[in-house]
């Protein structure tokens, strides 16, 4: 497995292999980052097809996390964990402790938290073997599940993007479709529903969408199509790379703003929306929410005031990148990544 010439390998301070036999724990965890401070980020619990794939996903998004870390202005460098889920029977609790462990034997250069697969339960067992751990639901400064946060911003830059390409932050009567209504999602629904817009909504659980339809009056849509939907605003709040060759011209919404990491398949994607005259909202800079709110707990002296003020400040972040996408020509992601690398000392 090649690491340096991996085309996903930016300079990363380390890369870490974890195995425990006893367990079944293989993990990898990258750093790509501790610029500005340690490195945070959630673990990953996932079924990987192989090594190689566990690799590409560390390096990926450790970079994302400083990036979004760097863009949310918290103290923080940007690193990620990924665990490779064990394919036969193991102990979860275990598993989880020797992570704990081998969180620790980088000694405070990353801390972990929650990601797709892993629950505050779950950091109750890493927390066993170390102290680099936040997203907990108990204790002193516990900031519990970050999913609410990291929609109440996804939310306010919607307000922005609205502002910009509507004419007003008023989302009433406006059409979002959204995509996936797990934790985020079906916060975003509930904000959204509460500002008067009109909800179209997809998930593969036909639950979450029976509920969305019975508490907020949404309209149901088939999950494959959804970024077809004749909307204002697309919103993907499920998985990544849905803005790809295939869907970007599909696009109807003249804005796409949503929870979910890596929305867009390659870089070019951003391009592709702006010549479409579509706004896209940078994944990294709209779903910070939740990583500023881990950031208060690790702080050591969790403060509301805080997060609210670090909230406020990416809806200025979003309006800057706005501004210089229009005077540059250039898409928001491009202007984006170009001030995170600035400000993690990478400028080029
Ligand atoms: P989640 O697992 O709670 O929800 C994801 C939802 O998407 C589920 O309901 C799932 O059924 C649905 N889904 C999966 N495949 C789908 C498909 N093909 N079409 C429609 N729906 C589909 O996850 P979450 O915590 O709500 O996170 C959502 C996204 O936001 C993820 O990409 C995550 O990485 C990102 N994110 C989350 C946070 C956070 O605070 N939780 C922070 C930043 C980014």
């Amino acid at each position: 497995m090649a690491i340096f010439s991996h085309p996903d390998f930016d300079d990363h301070e380390g890369v870490y292999m974890a195995s425990d036999p006893a367990s079944g724990l293989k993990a990898i965890i990258a750093v790509h980052s501790t610029y500005r401070g340690p490195s945070a980020g959630g673990t990953r619990f996932w079924s990987y097809a192989d090594d190689e794939a566990a690799l590409k996903d560390a390096l990926r998004l450790s970079k994302a996390m400083s990036y979004k870390n760097a863009m949310a202005d918290i103290p923080h460098g940007g690193g990620k964990g990924v665990i490779l889920r064990p394919s036969g029977e193991f102990d979860r609790e275990a598993l989880f402790a020797a992570y704990g462990r081998a969180v620790n034997q980088l000694g405070g250069s990353y801390y972990a938290a929650e990601d797709v697969g892993v629950s505050p339960d779950d950091m109750e067992n890493v927390k066993t073997g170390t102290n680099f751990v936040a997203g907990l639901d108990s204790g002193k400064n516990a900031s519990g599940d970050p999913s609410p946060i990291t929609a109440d911003g996804v939310f306010r830059c919607l307000k922005v993007a609205a502002l910009e390409s509507f004419g007003s932050s008023d989302l009433k009567q406006l059409r979002v479709a959204v995509q996936g209504l797990g934790h985020v999602g079906y916060a975003l629904c509930q904000h959204l529903s509460k500002a008067g817009a009109k909800l179209v909504v997809a998930d593969i659980n036909t639950g979450a969408v029976k509920r969305a339809e019975a508490e907020l009056g949404a309209s149901a849509h088939n999950p494959d199509t959804i970024h077809t939907a004749d909307v204002d605003i697309f919103a993907p709040c499920a998985l990544g790379g849905v803005i790809n060759e295939k869907s970007v011209g599909d696009i109807k919404a003249g804005i796409v703003g949503g929870a979910a990491n890596n929305q867009l398949s390659t870089s070019e994607m951003g391009e592709a929306l702006r010549a479409r005259d579509i706004l896209y909202c940078p994944d990294y800079v709209i779903n910070a929410g939740g990583i500023i709110n881990v950031a208060a707990e690790l702080s050591g002296d969790f403060n509301p005031e805080w997060v609210e003020g670090k909230l406020d400040g990416i809806t200025q972040t979003l309006i800057d990148i706005l501004a210089d996408s229009k005077s540059k020509n250039l898409a928001t992601n491009l202007i984006a990544d170009e001030m995170a690398r600035s400000r993690i000392g990478r400028a080029v």
